[in-house]
Order: C-alpha cells, then sequence, then structure tokens
C-alpha cells in the first residue's frame, strides 16, 4: 500500500510541549493514517551543502534553539533511527551518508504529537542549500517508491515565515501579504501547479520576500510535492496564520480511494 505523505507547519518549538488545537489535530491525525514502516523527514532545519541522509542507529535528539524554557530542553525523543532504510536511499541516489545529525526540533516537535511512543524509526533528509527550486522536487520525486515500502515522508516547515515581522499582539491573526501567500500557496497545491511552486519568484519579490526573507521553511513543500503524483487526493486538516507571520498550515496527500 502507497503510503500518505504530510507536509507539517511546525510553528514555535514550544508547541513541542503544549497542548492547543494544533497539537491535537496532529494527534487525531495519526488514527486516520497507515501505521508507517518508518518515517522520512525533510525538515527546514536541517540545511546542508550537499544532500545528507541521517544513519544513525540511535539518533539524538537536537535543541537547535535558544532562550526557551528548560521544559522544553528536557525533552527527548528516543525513537530508533532507519539506517537500512536511510543508507539504501543514499547509496541508491548517491546522497551523502550522515551519522552525525540528530532529530532537530522541526521533527521531534511534529513527532511528538505524532508517535507519541516514539516507537516507529526515523531518518532524516537535509536540505542542501545549492540545490533549486526546481532540483529539491526532482530528489522529492526519487523519495516515491519509499511510499511504496511503507516509508511516510513528512516535510516539516511553514508555508509563510517571516520570524522579523512577527507580532505578538496577533496571536491568531495575519497579515493580509501572509494570507496572500498562505491562499497562493494553497491555491497552487491544490492544483498540483509545480511550475509556480517550483518558482515561486513568479508570485513577486515583495510578497516572497516578505513570506520567506530565507527560504528553508519553504523547501520541504517541493520535497512533498516531489514524492505526489496525479493519483494522490489533497486535503489540508489544519489552517491558521499565527503572530501575523506564521502559517501552520498542514497538506496531507494521499492516494485517491479506487
Ligand atoms: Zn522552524
Amino acid at each position: 500500500m502507497r503510503m500518505p505523505v504530510l507536509f507539517v507547519g511546525h510553528g514555535s518549538p514550544m508547541n513541542a510541549i503544549e497542548e492547543n488545537a494544533y497539537t491535537r489535530k496532529l494527534g487525531e491525525m495519526t488514527k486516520s493514517l497507515p501505521t508507517p514502516k518508518a518515517v522520512c523527514v525533510v525538515s527546514a532545519h536541517w540545511v546542508t551543502t550537499g544532500s545528507h541522509v541521517l544513519t544513525a542507529e540511535r539518533p539524538r535528539t537536537i535543541h537547535d534553539f535558544y532562550g526557551f524554557p528548560k521544559p522544553l530542553y528536557d525533552v527527548q525523543y528516543p525513537a530508533p533511527g532507519a539506517p537500512v532504510e536511510a543508507k539504501r536511499l543514499a547509496f541508491e541516489h548517491h546522497l551523502l551518508a550522515d551519522h552525525d545529525w540528530g532529530f532537530d526540533h522541526g521533527t521531534w516537535s511534529v513527532l511528538r504529537h505524532l508517535y507519541p511512543g516514539a516507537d516507529i524509526p526515523v531518518f532524516q533528509l537535509s536540505l542542501d542549500h545549492g540545490r533549486t527550486f526546481t532540483e529539491h522536487v526532482a530528489l522529492g520525486r526519487e523519495l516515491l517508491h519509499l511510499r511504496d515500502r511503507g516509508v511516510l515522508i513528512l516535510g516539516s516547515g511553514n508555508l509563510v515565515h517571516n520570524l522579523h515581522q512577527i507580532n505578538w499582539q496577533m496571536p491568531d491573526s495575519a497579515y493580509s501579504w501572509a494570507e496572500e501567500f498562505d491562499a497562493k500557496v494553497k491555491h497552487a497545491i491544490e492544483e498540483r501547479d509545480l511550475q509556480t511552486l517550483a518558482a515561486p519568484d513568479h508570485w513577486g519579490e515583495t510578497l516572497l520576500a516578505n513570506a520567506h526573507p530565507t527560504l528553508e521553511h519553504y523547501a520541504p513543500l517541493l520535497y512533498c510535492l516531489g514524492c505526489t503524483d496525479a493519483q494522490d487526493h489533497v486535503t489540508f486538516p489544519y489552517e491558521g496564520i499565527m503572530f501575523g507571520t506564521i502559517s501552520m498550515r498542514m497538506a496531507c496527500f494521499r492516494p485517491a480511494p479506487q
């Protein structure tokens, strides 16, 4: 059976230890998903030169943020790695096996709610900063066969992500440009408009610069799109923009029922 693909907006690391509508939705989603043999995460928080695959047997939990409360630094996500699957991916696609990385918070802050038992093996694929958007989609295409081997592909980023303009007075509302970008991306996903999604500057320099001053939180979506096809049906299990500038939209791609 072909596994679904998820894109999750992860937002603040505090979501890892908070309970709110977003984290409850993550917990609920697991019930409607087939249990994967492993999860392959493409996280905004692992940017490298060249594409790396996490091959560690027991990946460490990385607390890659500063100035948060101690309970967040106490969190461990002790899921096993998936070294056989990871090494196979690295070998077959000439990617770099990496034993040193662990689970960054783009991974564990989400998986803690999806698979709280930490009993599903997990590995990560990094974002190679040297790739163009089209090349990210192309590498995503090479993940398609993993879905047929029982691997859930999880992209973890945010469809709008601007920390410079964050407004703490707007916990549940959005700047108009954030709403505009989020809606345009949603529409392009529904239309499977890869040409637009892989060239977002097509939407205008100002809009893109506002939505993504840097592009690492957008790029995981390109992997999700690469490893889906026209047979997949997309739903958006959660949406909403926080603090003016952070889209928490999730997208779930799964084969349409026959
Ligand atoms: Zn992030």
